[in-house]
């Protein structure tokens, strides 16, 4: 197989969940999920380049991430390759700017970038149907983040249904240092929910909010049932929401497993004072301002 391109940059956008529900457990263990996704402009960047080191080489800005197959960008590659026959070598930079850990499934958008990237280095290779079958393979998130947008996320994430974009707006996101696996928070929410009466989100109202382009709504309906497990965990969730509805934003939720909360605001100039305050505090390492992306 011989490239059409001889490297290729493409961007991996981080998201946040408008919505986050969960509907039971199958059989598998896997949790039956129900969600809304939503793009940010904040964005990673892989580049991919033809090299003349045999295999995948990957290089990364930040060092504290694997460079290897525990690396999902790498392992990203490495499944495209093999299953396209390619025997290129491959140079990966990745230069991170999404925190990580952080609930905005940041290594599932650097694996979605690196197939997006290869098939188009080697000439369409695959449908886009083709890449959602190979990422979800590597992560439930993967589909998700190949097709970005506003879209609903059911199944184990696989499902993907394309909605209305949402309202434009900004989003402040602010990320406590101390995090938990989201492996041990769907393995505490499954406990949690045995004892105590979790709020979960009207999915249906935030749709129809979605087809009106209803930002007020919208913002009213944010819900997301893994909230509470994680703030158990995280206490700081809970001052961080405090200090961002202080300061006017329009709706406030943790986002993914967490522990990233998210505000969202219609007003530019409130967006920047909530920054501005936030990087002042201890927070100002994982405060970022950004934009919806449809
Ligand atoms: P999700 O929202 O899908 O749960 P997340 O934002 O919580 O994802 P990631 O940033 O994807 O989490 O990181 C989760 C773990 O995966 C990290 O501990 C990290 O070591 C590992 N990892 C592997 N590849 C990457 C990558 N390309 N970028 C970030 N983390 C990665």
């Amino acid at each position: 197989m011989k490239p059409i391109l001889q490297s290729y940059t493409s961007y991996a956008y981080a998201k946040i969940n408008l919505s986050l529900d969960i509907l039971g457990t199958r059989p598998d263990g896997y949790h039956e999920v129900r969600m809304l996704m939503q793009s940010l402009q904040l964005h990673d960047t892989v580049t991919l380049k033809i090299s003349d080191t045999p295999g995948i080489t990957m290089t990364c800005s930040d060092a504290t991430l694997p460079v290897d197959e525990h690396n999902l960008a790498y392992r990203a590659a490495a499944l495209f390759c093999s299953t396209y026959g390619i025997t290129d070598g491959i140079a990966l930079h990745l230069e991170k700017k999404i925190p990580v850990a952080a609930g905005l499934a940041g290594g599932s958008s650097d694996a979605a970038a690196v197939l997006q990237g290869l098939n188009k280095m080697y000439g369409t290779l695959a449908t886009a149907e083709d890449l959602a079958a190979l990422g979800v393979t590597l992560g439930a998130d993967i589909p998700y983040c190949l097709m970005l947008g506003t879209a609903l996320s059911e199944g184990i994430g696989e499902r993907l249904t394309p909605l209305p974009a949402a309202p434009h707006c900004y989003c402040l996101l602010v990320k406590p240092a101390a995090g938990a696996s989201t492996k041990q928070i769907y393995t505490e929410y499954d406990a949690l929910v045995k004892t105590t009466d979790i709020k979960h989100p009207n999915t249906d109202l935030m749709l129809l909010a979605l087809s009106e382009g209803n930002y007020h709504a919208l913002v009213s309906g944010l819900c997301n049932v893994l909230e509470p497990v994680t703030t158990r965990l995280v206490p700081e969730i809970a001052s961080i929401k405090e200090a961002l509805q202080f300061l006017g934003a329009d709706g406030v939720l943790m986002s993914g497993s967490g522990p990233t909360v998210f505000a969202l605001f219609s007003d530019p100039e409130n967006a920047k004072r909530a920054e501005a305050y936030f990087l002042q505090t201890k927070y100002a390492p994982g405060t970022f301002l950004t934009e919806l992306k449809n």
